[in-house]
């Protein structure tokens, strides 16, 4: 596919070169009719987008009930809406959160990474501390802005400090769970079939989303403006993985409620598919570099995912497979070149060296200014 991407380009490509030189035509500002008609595209993307929530959670498909519905659950919806961002504040208690089950399988993973890490390159090297260099823990430790980077969003997401950008953000993500909770379930679209039947079309409901959001991300201008933060990382180390702008997280919440509410999986599978995402996400950006084999068809491996985040143009737009890769077979977006020595980050890297706090906030105007224009922003 010839999808735009704007901005991972290294410099020796001339055709980006073109793009992006100072030749190129200046940031018109759009006509009043272009705004006019980008707005009444978004509202109706959004009215669509509201209709398949409400859809979902009146389950039904009348567009007069479900219109009802919404009508009906608005004012609710505000109030929960301004309720979790007080709950938020009032709710945050340390103890109890690192107490969680949701920390413990942060930090359980990531030390079974750490272990992981150890032994296979203990066992490359012939030497611990040749091998504790390699670690991703050594070059946290010890590395430079882009893995400050990286430590400042895994704490921020560890110790849930995310719930309070959700509260703040999260309109759509908490209608969804509003709908599971007010009205107590599932469409149990596969009820009939055998329960370990029902647990595989939820992992494969819940990755087929995430393969097309991440596929949107790379090859729609504003979500890009978000996801290009994930690929700023010039480095790669497992907590990479959590590298995540909080808009973009934010986005994703409606997505992941989706085979919840259409599959209704128990609690028990819930966390079993969340641990094993979990994993599998941090084994990616451990910078392994390690195929599975014949299981690469299967499963993301690292050195999958780590060509995705490869600034070199042959590997762009390819394998955005998050557990599962063979959606890329059959979406035909899989990297079928031999060159796995990828070069991370992106041309215009304006992250890691402003602070944090720049680094999440440019995101978040370039993601505005780009749902109106016209032009393509890099
Ligand atoms: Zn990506
Ligand atoms: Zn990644």
């Amino acid at each position: 596919m010839n999808a735009y991407r704007p901005t991972l380009s290294p410099s020796p490509d001339m055709s980006q070169i073109q793009t992006e030189s100072p030749l190129a035509p200046p940031d018109v500002p759009p006509t009043v009719w272009e705004m006019v008609s980008r707005a009444i595209v978004l509202m109706l993307v959004v009215a669509a987008g509201f209709y398949i929530l409400g859809a979902m959670a009146s389950m039904n498909l009348n567009p007069v009930i479900v219109t009802a519905f919404l009508v009906n659950e608005l004012p609710s919806l505000l109030k929960y809406q301004i309720y979790s961002i007080i709950k938020a504040f009032q709710e945050y208690d340390l103890l109890t959160m690192l107490g969680s089950l949701a920390f413990l399988m942060i930090i359980g993973s990531a030390v079974s990474l750490i272990v992981l890490e150890v032994i296979i390159y203990a066992v490359q090297c012939r030497s611990l501390s040749k091998a504790w260099k390699r670690t991703s823990l050594y070059r946290i430790i010890f590395g430079e802005q882009s893995e400050r980077t990286d430590l400042y969003l895994y704490l921020y997401y560890c110790f849930s400090l995310d719930r309070f950008v959700i509260a703040a953000l999260g309109i759509l993500g908490p209608f969804f769970i509003y709908g599971l909770l007010v009205n107590g379930g599932s469409l149990n679209l596969a009820v009939n079939l055998p329960h370990f039947v029902q647990f595989l079309l939820y992992i494969l409901l819940a990755d087929f989303l995430a393969y097309w959001f991440h596929r949107i991300a790379h090859t729609t201008t504003a979500l890009w403006e978000l996801h290009k933060f994930h690929h700023s990382a010039t480095s790669m180390n497992f907590i990479t993985a959590h590298r995540n702008h909080p808009l973009e997280v934010a986005m994703q919440l409606p997505l992941r409620a989706i085979p919840i509410i259409a599959l209704g999986p128990s609690v028990e599978e819930y966390l079993l598919y969340t641990a094993l995402h979990h994993f599998v996400i941090l084994l990616q950006h451990s910078n392994f570099n390690f195929s599975f084999g014949w299981l690469d068809h299967v499963f993301v491996s690292p050195r999958f995912h780590l060509v995705h985040h490869s600034s070199k143009p042959v590997h762009f737009d390819q394998n955005y497979g998050v557990v599962f890769s063979f959606w890329d077979d059959i979406f035909r977006s899989r990297y079928k070149g031999d060159d796995f020595d990828p070069e991370y980050g992106v041309t215009d890297n304006y992250f890691n060296n402003k602070g944090f706090v720049s680094d999440i906030n440019v995101p978040f105007a370039k993601f505005g200014k780009a749902l109106i224009s016209k032009r393509k922003i890099s």
